[in-house]
């Protein structure tokens, strides 16, 4: 079994929409470059997450 320490995400997961922004995955929210790399360092919450996710 191999050790996984999922104990802190620091990196998040961002989709790059253009050269220049990125959508975080998490809060859906739409940053900078410069901006997803101090959201990547903040704590963000799935914007309605009444429900699960929808995986299609
Ligand atoms: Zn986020």
């Amino acid at each position: 079994m191999q050790q996984s320490r999922n104990d802190e995400v620091v990196g998040k997961i961002f989709v790059a929409l253009r050269q220049d922004m990125r959508r975080c995955l998490i809060c859906d929210g739409v940053f900078t470059t410069q901006g997803a790399a101090e959201h990547a360092g903040t704590v963000c919450h799935p914007s309605k997450g009444d429900s699960d996710h929808a995986d299609r």
